[in-house]
């Protein structure tokens, strides 16, 4: 049996005659950009995040841009980020002409090690952005009194865990501001591009409305040079239908990494970890092994798909090497990127699947 990494014809297949009917109204009225889909998809995600205003845009990417200039981030400025993220978390921060600030990681989470993050805060740190790696979220409250203390704004990069919480508390609450991605794969997929930026602070999400849509803040009335980075009409529809299904696929997610979780037990390949007080939403499931690379080609012979999130920290691209880093610097993260392993993870994967694939492992260790 095959098992593929992802499947995303498998999910469209459940939702095709809702979603085309929702796509088929908005073209209906022309709503092309923005629009009234947007805009009720963009309150309906603040209120399941329990923030009060969401911000709808083109990318997580350029959520997490105009997040940060919203709260005036800019030359001159750094911003605290983990070495082992998405390669946007990073490329966020430098359009806005401010600096990178790598922090090693807590082995056990993955997440940025918050003793590490104080060493590294100077008088230029301007704000912090913790990733919700994988769908865990990030141990926010230690790191907003931290970020209190010093007077640093809290972004989540929250494009991995739609519907993920912590001490009942869903990500996209816990910080000042929280970007979302709509990437296809991710928990919550557009059919294209698409990302949000929900906070509570009325000010910020002013500041991210006219930035997406050139400056404007009324028809005309350009108060600031902005961008285009707004969010197609379209998207809002398919959005607002798998939004009530959100829920559903997140508990399918979990179910998968139970199931994981036992079989891998008492093996040499680590699970993930679900600490106390939070709920992680497998956004992927990723294990910790030795010989990791033969074990890539042992599952690709079976027909099992695998990937790495991500093979090479950011301090390691080539487009970053202006920032200094060299090998060596954040251990942690490196001895993890040799060593992770992504393994097939999307709500319609049947339990044979999820057994297949910890059948090829157990395999792989002999
Ligand atoms: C997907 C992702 C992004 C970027 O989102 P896009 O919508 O692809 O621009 C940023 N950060 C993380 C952690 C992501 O996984």
């Amino acid at each position: 049996m095959a098992v593929p990494f992802l499947d995303l014809k498998a999910q469209y297949e459940t939702i095709r005659d809702e979603v085309l009917s929702a796509i088929h109204t908005t073209l209906d009225r022309t709503s092309y950009i923005l629009g009234p889909d947007v805009t009720d998809f963009e309150n309906r995600f603040a209120a399941y995040c329990g923030a009060r205003f969401g911000i709808g845009v083109n990318s997580g990417t350029s959520a997490l841009q105009l997040a940060l200039l919203a709260m005036g981030v800019g030359p001159g400025d750094e911003v605290i980020l983990p070495p082992n993220t998405f390669i946007a978390t990073a490329e966020a921060v430098s359009m806005t002409g401010a600096r990178p600030v790598l922090v090693d990681i807590d082995p056990a989470t993955f997440h940025l090690d918050l003793g590490r993050v104080e060493k590294a805060i100077t008088p230029k740190t301007k704000a912090i952005i913790p990733v919700h790696l994988y769908g865990l979220p990030v141990d926010m409250p230690p790191l907003m009194e931290l970020a209190r203390a010093h007077g640093l704004k809290v972004i989540e990069d929250a494009c991995q865990a739609h519907g993920a919480e912590l001490g009942g508390r869903k990500t996209g609450s816990l910080g000042d501001a929280a970007c979302f991605s709509f990437y296809p794969s991710k928990n919550l997929g557009a059919f294209g591009e698409g990302g949000l930026v929900v906070t509570s602070d009325e000010k910020v999400a002013a500041a991210v409305r006219a930035l997406r849509d050139h400056g404007q803040t009324a028809k005309s009335d350009h108060r600031m040079i902005g961008y285009n980075a707004r969010m197609e009409g379209i998207q809002g529809a398919v959005l607002g239908v798998k939004l009530n299904r959100l829920d559903g696929w997140n508990e399918s997610r979990r179910q998968i990494a139970v199931l994981y979780d036992r079989l891998l037990s008492g093996t040499a390949v680590h699970s993930p970890m679900e600490p106390e007080g939070r709920r992680h939403v497998y956004h992927l499931y990723v294990v910790r092994l030795k010989n990791r690379d033969k074990m890539i080609k042992c599952l690709a012979d079976r027909g099992i798909g695998t990937a790495i999130h991500y093979p090479v920290p950011i301090h390691l691209q080539e487009a970053y090497r202006f920032l200094g880093y060299r090998p060596g610097d954040f251990p942690e993260a490196e001895a993890a990127a040799g060593e992770i392993l992504s393994l097939p993870m999307f709500p319609e994967m049947t339990e044979a699947m999820v057994n297949e694939t910890a059948e090829g492992l157990r395999e792989g260790l002999r």
